[in-house]
């Protein structure tokens, strides 16, 4: 079935009784009872399948989990409160048996490098940087670190660099280690981590799945060996979503794959329109020919869908001229986040990067004249204008 059906179908519409509903009911009951004290301990047993406490499973999150599982071709998933608690879960879960080290991409999401550091670290796991597009580097730092897994996100933030996941696959698996892909900025549309060798996919269903800004979540979705594990894991610890922004998250879903195709249309216009502005010096975008990682993009990404995060540098700028120019746009949102319909702008240096020293930010190539842009579903031409009106202020 195509992703475009699934989207729509997969989850939804369960028998709970005589007649059948045609979305999942948003299941607030945090607990369960049957008609006999034997059978409750059957499911308490795992002998017969059921709900019986909502920090398990309950049927609203059941029907999400079966339709991101569905998305990535997964084996199962877990419905997370928020991103980090599903990064923070994928990585207790793939340490669980292994060795308590883990090399980590360079570029990664501000708050995974402090769960790395600073929760992760003081815990006594060994935290080791690679650059994952340097695939001799990161060979040379997996033989050093033996780490029990390897974390990356399919496309980074906000330089917006491609490492091949199934070549990092083969490296975590002859190494032992478990493979953990932070999808988020590609979506199940343009990667599905799992296909490709990875063990984990990880994704924060706040941006594009949910995609209105409205709901937090995050989403686990993983194979048959670590499945098992994962749950009892959770059941334990408890990061589950709450019905409700289950319930939205999967309302999201049924137009998401519409809305990421119009998503990266749009992104490849507003790319090409920047390239050729005369205050833009640089822009980093997956669908540019000159990008740095273009042969694995043509190698792992479908034709035509590049992902809709465009990020660029303003000739000359620095944070009072950036201020400015953030400040005239009338349309699109100078909000944190990414991935919703509205268009949205972030100044990385003040916000996701800002406790990096401008030294080791500089080396991370991540300059003071650097914008991100989330290209939203509105008219590309309208997006091009305020962006032309607030570059020409
Ligand atoms: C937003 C984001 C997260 C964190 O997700 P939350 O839902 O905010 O907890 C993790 N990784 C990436 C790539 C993100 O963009």
């Amino acid at each position: 079935m195509q992703i475009h059906t699934k989207a729509v179908h997969a989850g939804d519409r369960k028998k709970p009784g005589p007649a059948t509903p045609v979305t999942t009911p948003i299941h607030t009951a945090t607990s369960y009872f049957y008609d006999s004290m034997e059978q409750l301990d059957r499911i308490f047993a795992h002998e017969e399948q059921g709900y019986c406490y909502s920090r398990y499973d309950n049927p609203s999150n059941a029907a999400l989990e079966e339709l991101t599982a569905s998305l990535e071709n997964g084996h199962g998933a877990l419905a997370c409160a928020s991103g980090m608690a599903a990064i923070h879960t994928a990585i207790l879960a793939a340490l669980n048996d292994r060795r308590k080290s883990i090399v980590a991409a360079s570029a990664t999401y501000g708050a995974t490098v402090s769960i790395l550091m600073n929760v992760l670290e003081p815990g006594g796991v060994a935290v080791r940087f690679a650059d994952i597009c340097n695939l001799d580097e990161l060979r040379a730092a997996v033989a050093e670190a033996k780490p029990g897994c390897i974390l990356m996100e399919t496309i980074s933030n906000p330089l917006l660099r491609v490492g091949e996941i199934d070549k990092i696959a083969e490296i975590a698996r002859a190494a032992g280690a478990a493979l953990i892909v932070d999808n988020t900025f590609a979506t199940p549309m343009i990667a599905r981590p799992l296909e490709l060798g990875a063990h984990f996919s990880v994704h924060s269903a706040t941006k594009y799945l949910g995609g209105h800004g409205d709901v937090l979540g995050g989403v686990i979705v993983t194979d048959r060996e670590h499945y098992d594990n994962l749950r009892t894991l959770a059941r334990a610890i408890g990061p589950v979503l709450g019905p409700f922004e289950s319930y939205l998250t999967m309302r999201g879903i049924k137009t998401f794959p519409l809305r990421m195709e119009r998503h990266c249309a749009n992104a490849c216009r507003v790319a090409q329109w920047l390239s050729g502005h005369p205050k833009v010096e640089r822009v980093h975008f997956t669908g540019d020919a000159a990008h740095p990682d273009a042969a694995a993009i043509r190698r792992l990404f479908p034709p035509n869908l590049y992902g809709a995060m465009v990020s660029f540098e303003i000739q000359g700028a620095a944070r009072a001229e950036i201020f400015r120019f953030m400040d005239a746009l009338k349309l699109i949102v100078p909000a944190t986040s990414l991935g919703d319909v509205h268009s949205m702008m972030l100044y990385p240096v003040m916000s996701s990067h800002r406790e990096i020293s401008p030294k080791h930010r500089e080396r991370m190539g991540i300059r003071d004249n650097l914008v991100r842009l989330s290209v939203g579903i509105e008219a590309a031409e309208d997006i091009i204008a305020d962006l032309e009106q607030a570059l020409g202020k």
